[in-house]
């Protein structure tokens, strides 16, 4: 009999944290490069921090295509387990029909058969466009793994687009925010829940702007818009949702935000309101800017400026 049989969901969270880890190395150098920009080091020292992040850069391009490869094993075995044994039954471990063999024995399939088979058996294809993704992606990382090229490097917006790219693929639209918060939740830094539950939440909260603001900044608008429908040249406020909820962290500062981007968009396609592009909170808006704060948010129903309760 066949045993130790993998488990569908043991291979999709292994996938998210590969994918995770990859996010966690981009946005560790981008806000390590902050550093030289607020010194206004000159040109040449911030391209040579990219030149230096390099090796980091393309072992993180390497995790996404890993993280790939598990998801996609994670979609098979939700078919059926037998779907990524590989071998003839000829070639099965020896005695395999005497006794209990573990399935880590068996020969699975290589990764250039994952998606063929995939789409052999799954009622949900993945289409052209993945397929050609995911050809550039491995012969990125058969590069990466099997040879030094010195040619070859990836760009952090290259490496950002990989990240959201691969996860649209595989796990879904936007749905990039909940992943994250989810392995923020059982990492090193945040899975030791110290202090109160709202401070806790504060914490891996104000993470996930610090991370969204840092990977927008690097992104072109296009792909800002594409995968977390923010639009630099959309009206926008700091969401007063998020800033209650950072407000928990110990001895907040408001000056810890200064350099977040603004999540609280004005949405045309929402009949003129405002939605925040992370808590999802809508707000009307005001036809005339708000006194004391001059900002335009106002609660739709009392019509009060959402900082200052003041009705507009
Ligand atoms: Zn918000
Ligand atoms: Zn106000």
């Amino acid at each position: 009999m066949l045993i130790d049989i993998p488990d569908e969901n043991d291979f999709y969270i292994a996938a998210e944290n590969l994918i995770n880890s990859a996010w966690s190395s981009l946005t560790k150098l981008l806000e390590d490069h902050v550093v030289f920009e607020d010194i206004e080091a000159e040109e040449t020292a911030k391209d040579k921090y990219w030149i230096y992040a390099k090796p980091e850069l393309t072992a993180a391009a390497a995790m996404v295509q890993h993280a790939v490869e598990f998801y996609l094993k994670a979609k098979i075995l939700s078919i059926s387990p037998y779907l990524l044994i590989a071998s003839e039954p000829r070639a099965f471990p020896r005695k395999s029909d005497s006794k209990d063999v573990s399935f880590t024995e068996f020969r699975t399939l290589d990764a250039q058969d994952l998606l063929k088979v995939l789409n052999t058996f799954s009622s949900e294809r993945l289409g052209e466009d993945f397929k050609q993704w995911f050809g550039n992606m491995r012969l990125m990382r058969n590069k990466i793994m099997h040879t030094v090229d010195n040619n070859l490097s990836i760009k952090p917006s290259e490496l950002a687009v990989a990240i959201l790219q691969g996860h649209e693929y595989l796990v879904g639209k936007n749905s990039w925010i909940k992943s994250r918060t989810s392995f923020l939740n059982r990492s090193p830094e945040h899975g030791v829940k110290i202090g109160s539950t709202k401070e806790h939440d504060a914490y891996i909260h104000l993470a996930i702007h610090r991370e969204l603001s840092l990977v927008i900044n690097s992104l072109s608008p296009l792909y800002a818009i594409k995968f977390f429908k923010y639009d630099e040249i959309s009206y926008s406020e700091t969401c007063t949702t998020c800033y209650e909820i950072f407000s928990h962290c110990d001895f907040f500062d408001c000056k810890w935000t200064d350099s977040f981007v603004q999540t609280l968009q004005r949405r045309a396609e929402l009949h003129e309101e405002m939605e925040c592009i992370v808590c999802g909170v809508v707000a009307a808006i005001s036809k005339v800017g708000c006194q004391e704060c001059g900002n335009f948010s106002i609660n739709s129903s009392t019509r009060e400026c959402l900082w200052c309760a003041i009705n507009l």
